[in-house]
């Protein structure tokens, strides 16, 4: 029998492997740094602006990147520069991590939950109208575990209002709609890269993106204290950059993406041809491409298959066991249990099972082996 557990207590087949990816790239990550060591200047340099213009390339022509600290900071600054603010209603959904709820509060505004479909765990555009206001400014739509939300189908339930949609990407890097890439569906959209992230920094990192060369140059302005090339506050900011180190790995990393998303595109399909029955996984958005960054299935019985996938050395995690309108910072949001009830049901269900590019197909059909041997 193979080791449940190598020593250090690491799991035999874990979630996330961070360590098989930096044993393939060790000597461009680390040219990357001694480029930047040497160059002594670590902060809004040439490899922010490189790395900026070759993500938003990567994307398609006519886009600004704006590299920031955090995916939640890409979050707060793009809100700003779309113009929202206190007063300002924002509809997302609960089923994300915190971050998309704290950054719309950090800008003073009020988020409006919006329930999800069961199928896709993705925003229910159905459910969407009652919750629209003369005071909804914004509308956050989450590309949840890298399932793109149908832009064009959000956009023809607003209409011709001018609500302002903010895509987060965080999970989404590679997905598309219609063939066309998220993040340049909307009027912005906040990239992270949280080192598990499909693309992943050695610490925090983000990106704002949008098409308006104007949007673009206020969350310039606005990571570095409202300042427009002089010293001198034009707006209030902050300091939420994107430093040259990261920006630097990030663009040794950038070339890989496309294989790596390819790669858990072939292992989720793996999972969904071996999935026993009574595990259900979600489905994908229609004229959607998953990005895969979570490989997400719901069981009835969790604590059950996740106690068999241990036995047998299979670590898995849930995103999220909690959501934010439960979560009892935001209990004066005053919505109760049973208010979003299928995000409620959901979080009691779904289930990540290891999902990583280095990942086997042989460790795939491991894990639904144990999941079989569970049901
Ligand atoms: C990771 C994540 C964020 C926040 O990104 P950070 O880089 O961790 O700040 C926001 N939204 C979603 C959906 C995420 O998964």
């Amino acid at each position: 029998m193979s080791p449940v557990r190598r020593p250090g207590g690491k799991p035999a087949i874990p979630v996330f492997d961070l360590s098989a990816q930096l044993s393939e790239l060790r000597a461009d990550v680390m040219a990357a740094i001694e480029r930047v060591l040497d160059s002594g200047q670590m902060i809004l340099g040439p490899e922010v602006e490189r790395f900026e213009r070759e993500f938003a390339a990567s994307l398609g022509e006519d886009l600004h990147g704006v590299g920031v600290a955090s995916g939640t900071a890409a979050l707060v600054v793009a809100l700003r520069a779309l113009g929202v603010g206190a007063g300002d209603e924002v509809v997302t959904v609960a089923n994300s991590a915190v971050a998309t709820v704290s950054a719309i509060r950090e800008v003073g505004a009020m988020p409006v939950l919006c329930d999800v479909s069961e199928d896709t765990a993705l925003l229910d555009l159905e459910k969407l109208p009652p919750l629209l206001s003369p005071r909804t400014r914004a509308v956050v739509p989450v590309h949840l575990y890298g399932n793109p939300v149908d832009i064009d189908a959000l956009r023809d339930v607003l209409g011709g209002s001018d609500v302002r949609v903010l895509e987060d990407c965080a999970q989404a890097h590679g997905a598309l709609v219609g063939g066309r890439p998220v993040g340049t569906l909307g009027d912005a959209a906040a990239f992270s890269f949280y080192p598990t992230k499909n693309l992943g920094a050695y610490g925090d990192a983000g990106l704002c993106l949008s098409r308006d060369a104007e949007v673009a140059a206020r969350m310039k302005s606005l990571r570095t204290y409202g300042f427009e090339g002089g010293p001198e506050a034009r707006r209030e900011g902050w300091n939420v950059r994107l430093d040259e180190l990261q920006a630097a790995i990030l663009s040794a990393k950038l070339p890989h993406l496309p294989r790596w998303v390819a790669r858990r595109r072939a292992l989720a399909d793996r999972y969904l041809t071996a999935l026993p029955a009574g595990v259900r996984p979600l489905r994908t958005t229609p004229r959607g491409t998953h990005a895969r960054h979570l490989f997400v299935v719901c069981v009835a019985e969790r604590a059950a298959a996740r106690a068999a996938l241990e036995a047998t050395g299979v670590a898995s995690a849930i995103h999220y066991p909690v959501p934010v309108h439960r979560m009892p910072a935001y209990a004066f949001l005053g919505m109760g249990e049973g208010s979003l009830p299928v995000s409620e049901r959901l979080a009691g269900e779904v289930l990540s099972l290891p999902l990583y590019p280095e990942l086997s197909e042989s460790a795939v059909e491991q894990v639904c082996a144990a999941l079989a041997a569970a049901a």
